[in-house]
């Protein structure tokens, strides 16, 4: 299983920026991983279960893409997958200190593993989930960030906090 990558993260919720790395990834490695995670030093807006069901929905056109929950060690989780592929994504320069201190991290813990860095199109670079939710929170429209099945959850969510 060499050539299969994860992708982790929080995706809380997914974003247009995370499916346009889901679909480079998809395109230069035939297994793909999307390893949806309970980040704790994060709060998050979306239930684990509701993440993992958006991620499914969004990217079910996607033969070769699996969406998976993981908790423990990245490492110890590729290495239970047989993967060696490790997939980021790199917006902004901002990104770059804690990805690169990561990457390092990973490598130190597991010298197979190759991190890979995508950049997504110029027109998502700004984009992040917790910018999303913020949006959302205070009743902007959230239409053109995140794919229509995570908007529909988006607006749900907000109708119900708004009772
Ligand atoms: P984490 O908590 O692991 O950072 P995120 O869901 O915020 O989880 O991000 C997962 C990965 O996706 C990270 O590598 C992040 O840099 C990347 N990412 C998030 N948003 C975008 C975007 N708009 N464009 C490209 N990559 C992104």
């Amino acid at each position: 299983m060499k050539n299969t990558a994860v992708y982790p993260g929080s995706f809380d919720p997914p974003t247009n920026g995370h499916l346009d790395v889901i679909e480079r990834a998809s395109k230069i490695f035939p297994r793909l991983i999307v390893a949806v995670t309970d980040n704790q030093s994060k709060t998050p807006s979306y239930t684990l279960k509701e993440r993992l069901t958006l991620l499914k929905s969004i990217t079910k056109k996607y033969s070769g893409v699996k969406v998976e929950i993981f908790s423990g060690l990245l490492v110890h989780y590729l290495k239970k997958k047989n993967a060696r592929i490790l997939i980021r994504g790199l917006r902004a320069v901002s990104d770059f200190e804690y990805e690169f201190q990561l990457a390092l991290m990973n490598r130190k813990l597991s010298p197979s593993t190759e991190t890979v860095f995508l950049m997504p199109d110029e027109k998502y670079v700004y984009l992040s989930s917790r910018m999303v939710n913020e949006v959302a929170r205070l009743g902007g429209n959230v239409g053109c960030f995140v794919p229509p099945e995570v908007r529909s959850r988006i607006l749900k969510k907000c109708k119900h906090s708004n009772r």
